[in-house]
């Protein structure tokens, strides 16, 4: 096992839902330390630049507005595995795909508010908190 960080969003649907206390305890329960915490409306170019590796995809438009469309909650998640632990937690990208249990199975309605976002890889983890938390170093 290996001691690593991970980047989550809860994203405007789980915000406007009441869910940060509960997809922050998922995290906690699971062992995956809080070592940062945002709330933040994000700004288009924010937006675009956080999804640039969408922006060929057909839905990149929709994602950069849907994320825009409110007040998102960003934390970095520290503990063993953390990329895929979370992953794990937060289930498929379509929440009709997400396993019982799962965040998106419990509070995402579609594709596109599907409550959170997290980093795919360890690589791209760094790149996002740093994103977001450059202080974190
Ligand atoms: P994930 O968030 O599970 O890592 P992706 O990185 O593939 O998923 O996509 C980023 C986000 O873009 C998804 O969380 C979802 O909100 C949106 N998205 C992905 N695929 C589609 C799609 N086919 N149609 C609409 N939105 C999509
Ligand atoms: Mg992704």
């Amino acid at each position: 096992m290996s001691k690593e960080r991970t980047l989550s969003i809860i994203k405007p649907d789980g915000v406007s839902k009441n869910a940060i206390g509960d997809i922050l305890a998922r995290f906690e329960k699971a062992r995956l330390k809080i070592v940062g915490l945002k709330m933040l409306n994000l700004s288009e170019a924010q937006a675009r630049e956080f999804y640039a590796v969408h922006k060929e995809r057909p839905f990149y438009n929709d994602l950069v507005k849907y994320m825009t469309s409110g007040t998102v909650v960003v934390s970095a998640l520290e503990g063993d595995n953390a990329v895929i632990k979370n992953r794990e937690i937060m289930g498929a990208t379509d929440p009709k795909k997400a396993a019982a249990g799962t965040i998106r199975h419990d509070w995402a309605e579609s594709i596109d508010a599907n409550a959170v976002h997290g980093s795919d890889s360890i690589e791209n983890a760094k790149i996002e908190i740093k994103f977001f938390f450059p202080e974190l170093g």
